[in-house]
């Protein structure tokens, strides 16, 4: 019984280690919140299930794992989400594993996702970091459902319940605080990655962002592209009559204006001082000009700042790409083209072209 519990006790390790570094890739990379959860909850359920399948065995039926502290963590770092995905997980392999445990084990996993996620959303509301008093009550929470084996006729259970509530308590310390770290971790890379592709006055996505994004459609060779080109028309007056307090506020206007009225599909960024730059889909040049005409008449609009009134106006340069694979160079040159015709024409207005095939 020492020697499984000591081999077992390493397995425990190693699968949260290992659980550990695929949670560190998903805080990194997936950005959809849900998205995360649910996959940590796959990742905190299937290492569980490896750990079911080379259990202690107490008695013909019953089994001892360390599921547990996984459906635990799941909760801590994925929410009720992740509990509830892991615990699925972890019931339909104790199914599979069958024998005269099965009930029991079904309703400690269910107890336990419960249990943990009630920790988990009555700690929400404090952002600091978990203390080591946090991670024991967590391990408490966790022991409870375990006492549910004193119930069935086992022998030696009071040993059993004891060994599982010492070996929750010891994976709660070890996994709580490396899942911890590999959080902070990859919380911070995003937070910078963030930071790197976003303009800072106006939340819109910055011109890094959007050649990103420009040159990832060009490696698709996408068609039916549509690239616009806003500039404020006047700024710099607006600037001198109002002050640059309110030339920002205007800025920050137009770019709220911007990325309502763009899809997800789509992309409005900051390009510099008082330029935007669109990306659409576009079934045809006169469905582009549609859009720009509703962008700039929706942009065409008086700003109230602090007593002061601006009239506000953009002028927009625009191009459809139609067949051909979508090239930013020339789409670029093309719209700037028609931006300058529209400054030249008297500003407030859009002019659209095609690119020439
Ligand atoms: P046009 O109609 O020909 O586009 O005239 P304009 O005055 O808008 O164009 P111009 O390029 O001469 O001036 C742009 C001004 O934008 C100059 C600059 O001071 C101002 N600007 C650039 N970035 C910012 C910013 O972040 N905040 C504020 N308030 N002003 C900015
Ligand atoms: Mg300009
Ligand atoms: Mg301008």
């Amino acid at each position: 019984m020492l020697k499984d519990a000591l081999l077992f006790s390493f397995n425990a390790v190693g699968s949260m280690a290992i659980a550990t570094l695929l949670y560190g890739l998903l805080q990194r990379h997936i950005e959809n919140r849900i998205l995360r959860h649910t996959l940590v909850g796959v990742v905190m359920g299937s290492a569980a299930a490896v750990l079911m399948a080379q259990p202690i065995e107490i008695i013909n039926g019953y089994q001892a794992d360390g599921r547990n502290a996984f459906i635990g963590i799941a909760a801590v770092f994925g929410g009720p989400i992740s509990a509830a995905v892991a615990a699925v997980i972890t019931a339909f392999m104790r199914l599979w594993i069958g024998g005269a445990g099965v009930p029991l084990g079904c309703v400690m996993i269910l107890a336990t996702a419960t249990l943990a996620s009630f920790w988990k959303v009555s700690r929400n509301s404090i952002k600091n970091r978990r203390t080591t008093t946090d991670w024991l009550t967590l391990a408490a929470v966790l022991i409870i459902p375990i006492n549910m084996m004193l119930l069935v006729p086992i022998p030696n259970k009071a040993e059993i319940v004891a060994y599982l509530s010492l070996l929750t308590l010891v994976n709660v310390m070890i996994f709580g605080r490396l899942m911890e770290t590999e959080q902070r971790r990859g919380r911070r890379e995003r937070q910078l990655n963030m930071a790197a592709n976003t303009d800072v006055l106006t939340s819109l996505p910055n011109r890094r962002k959007f050649m990103d994004v420009a040159s990832a459609v060009e490696a698709k060779r996408q068609t039916r592209k549509g690239l616009l080109l806003i500039d404020i028309d006047h700024f710099k007056k607006i600037n001198d009559a109002v002050g640059h307090d309110a030339g920002d506020e205007v800025l920050r206007i137009v770019s709220q204006k911007l990325a309502d009225q763009t899809r997800k599909s789509d992309i409005a960024a900051r390009f510099g001082g008082e330029e935007f730059a669109v990306l659409i889909d576009a079934i045809d040049q006169d469905d582009l000009a549609r859009f720009a005409e509703r962008l700039r008449k929706s942009l065409n609009t008086n700003v109230k700042y602090k007593g002061s009134e601006v009239v506000l106006s953009v002028s927009i340069g625009a191009t459809f790409c139609g067949d051909q694979p979508f090239s930013f160079q020339n789409a670029y040159n093309s719209a700037d083209k028609s931006l300058y015709e529209a400054k030249e024409l008297g500003r407030a207005q859009s002019v659209v072209t095609a690119l020439a095939a």
